[in-house]
């Protein structure tokens, strides 16, 4: 099973696709996460990715490109993924499509987490990421048990940086500019799959188990 994860910046991809991997037994893959593993490590991958993110904008479609493959070859994928934060262009989108197909494979759900851009500000401002497991938290809606502290490994929860405000602006309008045309690439292939985002988050699970398990 190949799944995609779409929605804007906050929609609840992330949160999303942990519960479909849990369930699933699919790896959970997230562009984002790589890269902010290797800001962590301070390879020259996160350097040159840390540039683009700080600033709302995306990190090259050439880069982000190479980084995905390797991700989706190794074995643990061999039977299907949840792609989290990729494809976030039409150009990425192509390029995963071709690679599939030259073995005869194909995505098979596009699932579009549907949220307005007011609900978006006031989500992102409230999230808490552990930078070392990549489990994410909302001060209101999914509260750690113990306040600051990540509840899967114990390490600090951090508000990222290019959660602040003013940034946050600036990656909505990278979205509708950029990521939101990707909606429309994967109706015309049939396997476009809508959820309302507003939900409270097991509501929008339900939502797509209805359709995974159809
Ligand atoms: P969110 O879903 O909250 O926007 P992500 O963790 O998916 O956050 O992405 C954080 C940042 O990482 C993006 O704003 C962008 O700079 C970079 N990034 C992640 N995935 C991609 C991608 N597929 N293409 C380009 N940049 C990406
Ligand atoms: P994305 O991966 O799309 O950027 P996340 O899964 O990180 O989004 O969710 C963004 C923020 O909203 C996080 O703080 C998360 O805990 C919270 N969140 C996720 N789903 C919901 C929901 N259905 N209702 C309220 N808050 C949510
Ligand atoms: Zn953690």
């Amino acid at each position: 099973m190949k799944i995609i994860m779409l929605g804007a910046p906050g929609a609840g991809k992330g949160t999303q696709a942990k519960m479909i991997a849990d369930r699933y037994g699919v790896p959970h893959v997230s562009t984002g996460d790589i890269f902010r593993a290797n800001i962590k490590n301070e390879t020259a991958l996160g350097m040159e990715a840390k540039q683009y993110m700080d600033k709302g904008l995306l990190v090259p479609d050439e880069l982000t490109v190479k980084i995905l493959l390797d991700r989706v070859a190794q074995e643990d994928c061999r039977n299907g993924y949840v792609l989290d934060g990729f494809p976030r262009t039409i150009p990425q989108a192509e390029v995963l499509d071709e690679a599939l197909a030259a073995q005869g494979e194909r995505i098979d759900y596009a699932i579009d987490v549907d949220v307005p851009d007011e609900n978006i500000v006031r989500r992102m401002g409230g999230r808490r990421a552990c930078l070392s497991c990549g489990a994410t938290y909302h001060i209101e809606h999914v509260p750690p048990k113990k306040e600051g502290v990540c509840d899967v490994c114990g390490q600090p929860l951090v508000l990222r940086d290019d959660d602040k405000p003013e940034t946050v602006q600036n990656r909505l309008n990278v979205y509708h500019e950029q990521t939101q045309p990707l909606i429309d690439f994967y109706r015309k292939k049939g396997v476009l799959k809508t959820v309302d985002g507003t939900q409270d988050m097991n509501d929008v699970f339900a939502a797509i188990t209805a359709v995974l398990d159809a």
